[in-house]
């Protein structure tokens, strides 16, 4: 993307590192405009990049998507960069000491509870047979079968549909998606207390002493219900607040194990029930919860935990990535080929969430702010899941900004090695000087990336001028 004064030196250029830029994304955002640098003392501006050079006048940058369905390019880096976060929190590297590799952490799984019977593949065993779905032979009240002797297989696309949709609880499976993110915080600050009185200490104490951080990932169940995977993991307080050192011999993973399942199996959120304006209802985790010490040598090492919580992150919600967007109004929703759980899913997101009332004490309970559109219609398309896919604490590890941005600072590096130039900027100073600022003016200009047929023999900008004779610097795209 570097400048150079021919126009055909320049568009030869531009085109072979707009591939590049792009990095195989399908679906690239196009932006016009410039960065100039400027002299922060003498004031003077010089023109540091313009993509008024380049085939139609536009750069590339990289959708950033983590959806398969979406764009496979940018799903493979998120997913790497996700198994990245995660592991070096267990096991060090990208910013983080590999001492942490010996602090008490744990691997979660919390569930929501049952809304009502699915079908579902059990196993058996260590070559893991299938069992029989539900084996009984009654009637629901609605006079359809309450079991099903079927052995389905990994791919049945019955699975997680319900037995009878009429006895499925669909205001509460929405409800429940809505408010996990609350239910997951309350949960946290639930263990720290559980862990600050195990200890025999305040939860001031204790976080003089301990810091509890996490990663967490979310699943889409094929239920329709959230599913969160999450590591925990215990660090000590060094006399630097950034000190990442082994916390003291009482904060065991055994004792903040039975802290976290205690909290589990109690921990409740409010919310407002549908049936009732008066009413309210508690939102629990499921009965289904795994905690596990993570260790080096054990079953669950921290390799099979990051590729694990990656995994999941770059599926969509239905096959096929038919709801990868917002859903905007029922007519919308019957255009779209779902299977009938989904559509009754999304459905009931669009029943609740135009009953005004319940929809803002529904945002309420759930920490929303007051929006243009109630939670539930906003996030019909994940059933009422409003959440991030992949969260942590701050100190846990490295972000997808810091990853993102240090692939960033490599292009550059690479591309001021090629030029044989080094990395300057518009003044000839090394790059990061802080003599320099960069001011970037970018703005939207479409979605795709340009063809050849669409840029055409004169869509080429004009030759930029000699001033701008670096890479891109800072304040680039
Ligand atoms: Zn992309
Ligand atoms: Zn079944
Ligand atoms: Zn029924």
């Amino acid at each position: 993307m570097w400048l150079c004064h021919t126009r055909k030196e320049s568009r030869k250029v531009a085109e072979s590192v707009q591939v590049a830029v792009a990095g195989g994304c399908v679906s690239p955002i196009r932006l016009k405009g410039h960065t100039d640098h400027v002299d922060v003392t003498s004031g003077e501006v010089r023109r540091a990049f313009s993509a008024a050079g380049l085939p139609g006048g536009v750069v590339h940058v990289r959708c950033n998507n983590r959806r398969e369905s979406v764009c496979p390019a940018c799903s493979a880096t998120y997913k790497r960069d996700a198994r990245r976060i995660v592991l070096s929190g267990l096991a060090g590297g990208t910013s983080v000491p590999d001492t942490v590799s010996g602090h008490p952490a744990l691997f979660v799984t919390l569930t929501a509870p049952s809304f009502g019977p699915v079908h579902s593949r059990r196993s058996r065993g260590k070559r893991g047979e299938a069992r029989a779905c539900r084996p009984r032979r009654s009637e629901c009240p609605h006079g359809r079968p309450a079991g099903c002797h079927a052995r389905h297989g990994d791919g049945d696309p019955t699975l997680g549909q319900p037995l009878c949709p009429d006895c499925f609880d669909y205001p509460g499976a929405v409800i429940w998606n809505s408010l996990a993110p609350v239910l997951w915080k309350a949960t946290r600050d639930a263990t720290e207390s559980a862990v600050a009185a195990a200890a025999g200490l305040t939860v001031a104490g204790l976080r003089r002493q301990v810091r509890i951080t996490f990663v967490k990932a979310v699943e889409m169940q094929a239920r329709g219900l959230v599913h969160l995977h999450a590591v925990v993991r215990v660090d000590g307080r060094g006399e630097d607040p950034d000190d990442l050192v082994a916390p003291p011999g009482w904060a065991t993973t055994r004792l903040v194990a039975d802290c976290l399942r205690a909290v589990v199996a109690e921990v409740s959120v409010t919310a407002p029930d549908p049936h009732d304006p008066a009413g309210t209802l508690a939102v629990r985790w499921g009965v289904q919860v795994d905690i596990r010490p993570v260790a080096l040598d054990g079953p669950t090492t921290s390799g099979k935990i990051a590729n694990y919580l990656a995994k999941y992150l770059t599926k969509s919600v239905t096959a096929g990535g038919l709801l990868d967007r917002p859903v905007r109004s029922l007519a919308h929703l019957a255009r779209l080929p779902l299977h009938a759980h989904a559509r009754r899913m999304v459905e009931t997101c669009w029943q609740l969430g135009t009953d005004e009332t319940f929809a803002a004490a529904l945002d309420e309970a759930a920490g929303r702010l007051p929006g243009r559109l109630p939670g539930l219609l906003r996030w019909s398309h994940a059933f009422g899941w409003g959440g991030h896919w992949i969260t942590k604490s701050r100190k846990y590890s490295t972000t997808f900004g810091a990853l993102r941005g240090a692939r960033r600072v490599y292009a550059r590096l690479i591309g001021g090695a090629l030029s044989g130039r080094g990395l300057v900027d518009a003044f000839g100073r090394p790059d990061g000087d802080p003599n320099t600022v960069a001011v970037g003016v970018w703005r939207y200009a479409g979605r795709g990336l340009l063809t050849d047929g669409d840029i055409g023999p004169a869509g080429a900008g004009p030759p930029v001028s000699p001033a701008g004779r670096s890479a891109p610097g800072r304040g680039e795209p």
